[in-house]
């Protein structure tokens, strides 16, 4: 018996629909994959540390890879978890990393509307450069924008997450449970409020971990990338800015409307800076030939 005609269009326009959910699936674990080699590149991440990003079809999954050295992550690598309670979708899955709840309690608390938007990715490092600033007083070394590639930090100083207070004095500093990584994730707020009061409104897409690090939200794994290799490029530059002038105190810091302007210019430029790095890592740079 032949198919009618309405059965065979619905057939392959079911088959083009999976295909491309397949195909979106597929980029972006590419993209996740190659995003975490150019954070160990960029030298935020070493033996530790992941990047992560919202599954791009269900909205009750992310994805993250198994628990490996970012530099070393492939695609096949790459894992479905459920952001109710982070756990691997395949209950057969290989080990996961201790600390996937920051990136779970993240999704799930910016599960809708602008925040969802504002949270397609999620960095967590432990990178040197920016330790210091988790164990000082802010205002001895305040982490705020001081340039405009770092604009995204905002002009109000990051919130640091001092998991002794919440948690006691004997944890072993890591995010490992759902209490813990919506405690940390309460301390975000990724977008602007709603009903803007002004220029000085404030965006918190970083949040530094006493002792530990910091974590980094992001509107695609592209920014998260990026803002990740320019918070620690601000620690640099805030570090060697103390030293010359004997501290933070009297450093001219980038206004909030500098701030805002900044990062709505820069939204458009991260791609620009991931191709790049992702041309390095695969030695797609052609060496200039002298003339
Ligand atoms: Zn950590």
């Amino acid at each position: 018996m032949l198919a009618s005609p309405f059965f065979v269009a619905l057939v392959l326009g079911a088959a083009a629909a999976w295909a491309q959910t397949t195909d979106l699936l597929a980029s972006t674990i590419a993209d996740l994959a190659l995003a975490s080699r150019i954070l160990a590149q960029q030298g935020v991440v070493d033996a530790f540390g992941h990047i992560s990003a919202r599954h791009p079809t269900n909205s009750s999954r992310f994805l993250l890879s198994r628990n490996l050295a970012p530099a070393q992550v492939t695609p096949a690598d790459v894992l479905e978890y459920n952001i109710a309670d982070a756990s691997p979708v395949d209950p057969n899955a290989p080990n996961g990393f201790i600390e996937r709840f920051i990136h779970s309690e993240l999704y799930k608390k910016f599960g809708s509307g602008d925040g969802e938007t504002q949270v397609q990715s999620v960095v967590h490092f432990h990178a040197k450069e920016v330790l210091p600033f988790s164990v000082l007083p802010e205002r001895t070394m305040p982490f705020r924008a001081v340039n405009h590639l770092g604009s995204f930090l905002g002009a109000s100083p990051a919130p640091n997450f001092d998991i002794a207070s919440h948690f006691g004095p004997s944890t072993d500093m890591l995010v490992r449970s759902t209490t813990i990584g919506a405690s940390l994730a309460s301390l975000f707020k990724p977008t602007l409020p709603t009903a803007r009061t002004g220029i000085n409104s404030t965006v918190l897409p970083f949040v530094l971990m006493r002792g530990h690090g910091g974590t980094v939200v992001g509107p695609s794994i592209e920014l998260a990338v990026f803002r990740s290799v320019y918070t620690k490029v601000t620690a640099e530059v805030l570090a060697q800015t103390a030293a010359v002038a004997g501290g933070l105190q009297a450093v001219d810091f980038m206004s909030a409307g500098e701030c805002e302007a900044a990062t709505a210019t820069l939204a458009a430029q991260a791609t620009r800076a991931f191709n790049l790095w992702g041309a390095e890592l695969a030695g797609m740079i052609p060496d200039i030939v002298p003339t």
